[in-house]
């Protein structure tokens, strides 16, 4: 997932974090990649436009029911069918070739021009899709992008694949997968698990920590993981679907916190495009903890999180 994997886990079974490992790689390359060739979003992409329904596995529709759901929810500020949008600006693409070296030139000329993104724009719309029993059909150019939701999907997968351990043979785990985190069970001795919050200021410190006991996922949306700068202006990785543009709603992160790790990813990525006083609604709405850290660089949180945070 272009990321970085790290995981503590509380058992005395050999080859529990090979299981993590070996269920990270599947979920990438048969279902979620658009990149990865063979996987079923990769065929769903593929056949935008023709008339046949491509069918689904009943994993991919879960998650699409609800990723649709959440679009609605949010007025859009979340689209599952951004992808012709990310593909033209490939901000991912563009973040990792500056980080290797290379000039801030090369990322001037990576600018798409208004007109090439208001065409892209057009190839979006979550209320376009069509999602039946049959499975589902896209326009012509459209492309499914859940690269806001991977980490989070990965996580329930996870939790899942715990679970079904014995649980004499596991006491806990701390598994995070990029952006996302997820907490199962209890640490040994007994203290609740400390999540820290990146300082989007200042990306090697944190911001502060949350305190949480039992099994939690916590996903984080900051224009600081993948962007670059080019004549003083950032242009980072969530795009705003109104625009077509990096959105740019006052607030540098969003960290979600909830059951549920496809919700607390999309809902991430959502509440980031629509600023505090929006997103707090929306996070409300799904009954989910939610801390933003504003452009002044204040805290906005629901009242759960209040009792979870510690600046
Ligand atoms: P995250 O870091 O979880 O907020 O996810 C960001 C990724 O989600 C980007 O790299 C894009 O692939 C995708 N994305 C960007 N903007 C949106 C959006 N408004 N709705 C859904 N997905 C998006
Ligand atoms: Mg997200």
């Amino acid at each position: 997932m272009g990321t970085v994997v790290s995981q503590t886990v509380y058992t005395d079974r050999e080859g529990v974090t090979e299981q993590v490992t070996e269920l990270l790689d599947t979920l990438e390359q048969d279902t979620l990649s658009w990149r990865a060739e063979g996987s079923e979003v990769a065929a769903v992409n593929a056949a935008a436009g023709s008339d046949a329904f491509v069918p689904l596995s009943d994993e991919l529709r879960g998650y699409l029911e609800v990723l649709l759901s959440v679009s609605e929810n949010s007025g859009g500020a979340f689209d599952v069918t951004i992808g012709a949008v990310t593909g033209l600006w490939n901000i991912d693409a563009w973040a990792a070739s500056a980080s290797a070296g290379e000039n801030a030139e090369d990322g001037a000329a990576g600018i798409p021009d208004r007109e090439a993104v208001r065409r892209a724009l057009e190839l979006t719309g979550y209320e376009k899709v069509q999602l039946s029993p049959e499975g589902i059909r896209l326009p012509e150019g459209m492309r499914l992008d859940l690269g806001a939701v991977g980490k989070g999907i990965a996580c329930d997968e996870l939790a899942t694949l715990l679970s079904q351990l014995p649980q004499t043979a596991l006491s806990g785990a701390v598994i995070s997968v990029g952006g996302s985190i997820l907490t199962y069970g209890e640490k040994p001795d007994g203290t609740p698990w400390q999540v820290a919050v990146t300082d989007p200021f200042c990306t090697e410190e944190y911001a502060g920590v949350l305190s949480l006991t039992g099994q939690w996922c916590v996903s984080t949306s900051g224009d600081y993981e993948r962007y670059l700068e080019v004549a003083g202006r950032r242009y980072h990785h969530i795009m705003d679907p109104a625009t077509g543009y990096p959105a740019d709603s006052g607030v540098r992160s969003v960290t979600v916190v909830c059951k549920s790790g496809i919700l607390s990813d999309a809902l991430s990525t959502a509440c980031f495009v629509l600023g505090a006083e929006e997103g707090l609604r929306l996070a409300e709405h799904y009954g989910a903890e939610a801390l933003f850290i504003t452009n002044e660089g204040s805290f906005v949180m629901t009242e759960g999180m209040e009792a979870l945070f510690r600046p």
